[in-house]
């Protein structure tokens, strides 16, 4: 299995290398194979990216936003065009499942790409009257941009950064995570081929030191970040130091609140996507998953039936509901938490096992895994896991439901299963999170912004709110009259 690009980096319109840059091993999770090798950058491939992206920027800024708008719709048609391709080459990279990266990796980076390009000639100032003398304000780009990724939706990350700031005039430079280098890649290419200017979106591989120099780069302007928490302290410290913008989507232990009244099987699958998507490696998933006493037993009956139906395997089969773990080290990660849920005195309920499936030995799996009997104080409650481990709580009432699924520093997300819909929208309005649903859960559709309350983020990808943070406002005073002066 190869998934080897024709060099590590894209600078200017084209893929760059400096092999004086140490070695990156990109591995297929199923199989712990190398399927690519790349080399982290040089302080002079970064250097030469945020230059190349400032000395594009400028001459971009100035170009009609509808023009820009139209290079993002036919970069977001090819992306279309090639989605087998792409799913595959993110399954390579990430271990997803293809059933999954065909229907929701490439195609909601399309939508990005589409969305802005379309929203971005509707994207204005405002005029305003001031009794003669008049004011209008203009929506002016911020510069060169920098995007850091996470490694569970990689060219989906890119294309939510990349769109707007492309479509509002910026220039980004790119860094994904170094587990999942590959697609970004992809889409530089895919953006250049649908007549994106050299320079604009330049794509640097590297880990964490590659990204800190970029944010502390000197030329740029603003940061967008997906990754944890403690990671986004940094990133949002050094940004700050500097006076610089920043866009901090970053991870959660996102409550989901089932009534007695709600439809059981709406509430089990929910639950199930909202746990075990992507092997559970979703920063708005429903990890605490609280359940009206009435509905317990009922709920459990069918959760573990459905969960046990759910087929772990090659991710490159159809049929595969769930691949393995993005990396070894995550799957020790969450096999750790595995452990300590059982050392606090949470039962395991199923799963919890990390098979070794023919063919696939050296793969990182885990089980899909359900606790009950879980306390709010247990670390398994409270801090982010990122796998597939569902913590089931019981709750009585409506009021304690609200306070203790608001009771974490987290704030990325929240569902609501009932069919009492006055006590569903009474209920979304106390909790605490930036995205909540309705009877559904984790359906992130560009037109909804997304982003964190609390420290599970600052400012909105998505939506109309993600162009306001590629953007900076002049506001201008334009006189009429006479400047009346007393001197
Ligand atoms: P991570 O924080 O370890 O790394 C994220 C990115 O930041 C990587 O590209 C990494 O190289 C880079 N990085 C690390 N240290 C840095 C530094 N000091 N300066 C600049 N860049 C640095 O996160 P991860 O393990 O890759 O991803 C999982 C986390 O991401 C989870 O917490 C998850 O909830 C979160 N996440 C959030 C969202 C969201 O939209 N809110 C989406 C996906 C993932």
């Amino acid at each position: 299995m190869r998934a080897q690009p024709k060099a590590s980096h894209y600078i200017n319109g084209d893929f760059a290398e400096d092999t004086q840059g140490a070695g990156l091993d990109v591995i297929y999770p199923a199989t712990a194979e190398r399927i690519a090798q790349l080399h982290l950058a040089t302080p002079n491939v970064v250097e030469l990216a945020v230059e190349s992206a400032r000395a594009a920027q400028a001459s971009w800024a100035r170009v009609k936003p509808m023009e820009r708008g139209r290079i993002l719709r036919k970069a977001a048609d090819i992306l279309r065009t090639r989605n087998e391709e792409l799913a595959r080459l993110e399954t390579l990279d990430t271990g997803k499942a293809i059933q999954e990266t065909l229907v929701a990796d490439p195609a909601s980076a399309a939508d990005a790409l589409e969305f802005f390009g379309c929203a971005i000639a509707a994207h204005n100032g405002d005029h305003i009257e001031l009794g003669g003398p008049f004011g209008y304000t203009r929506r002016e780009p911020l510069g060169v941009c920098v995007g850091i990724g996470a490694w569970n939706y990689p060219i989906q990350i890119a294309a939510w950064k990349a769109a707007p700031a492309l479509a509002t005039g910026n220039a980004m430079v790119f860094k994904p995570s170094e587990n999942t280098p590959l697609s970004a890649l992809a889409l530089a290419e895919i953006l250049t081929e649908a007549g994106l200017p050299g320079g604009l979106f330049n794509v640097v591989q590297g880990a964490g030191e590659v990204g800190a120099q970029l944010v502390g780069h000197p030329a740029v302007a603003k940061v967008s970040l997906t990754g944890s928490v403690a990671t986004g302290k940094k990133v949002m410290a050094l940004a700050s130091s500097q006076m610089k913008h920043g866009t901090m989507e970053l991870g959660g232990k996102s409550p989901i609140v089932i009534f007695d009244d709600a439809d059981l099987e709406n509430a089990v699958g929910g639950a199930m996507l909202g746990n075990f998507y992507s092997t559970g490696q979703i920063c708005s998933n429903g990890t605490r998953v609280f359940l009206q006493k009435g509905i317990y037993d009922r709920f459990l009956d069918r959760l573990s039936e459905r969960t046990r139906a759910i087929r772990l395997g090659d991710p490159l089969d159809p049929d595969t509901h769930l691949g393995p773990l993005v990396s070894a080290e995550q799957r020790e990660r969450v096999l750790s938490y595995i452990t300590l849920g059982q050392e606090e005195g949470a039962h395991l309920h199923l799963g919890g096992g990390a098979p070794s499936l023919q063919g696939f030995e050296k793969g990182f799996f885990v089980e899909p895994t359900i606790f009950t009997e879980v306390r709010d104080d247990m670390r398994i409650a409270r801090e982010e896991i990122f796998g597939p481990v569902m913590c089931v709580l019981s709750f009585d009432t409506e009021e304690e439901a609200i306070a203790r699924a608001n009771d974490t520093e987290f704030g990325l997300a929240a569902g609501v299963f009932t069919r009492d819909m006055a006590r569903a929208h009474r209920v979304v309005g106390q909790l605490q999170a930036g995205s909540c649903w309705i009877n559904a859960y984790n359906l992130t559709p560009v037109e909804l912004p997304f982003g964190g309350f609390k420290s599970s983020g600052i400012g909105r990808e998505n939506a109309l709110a993600a162009l306001d943070h590629y953007s900076q406002i002049k506001a201008v005073y334009v006189e009429t009259g006479n400047v009346e002066s007393p001197y």
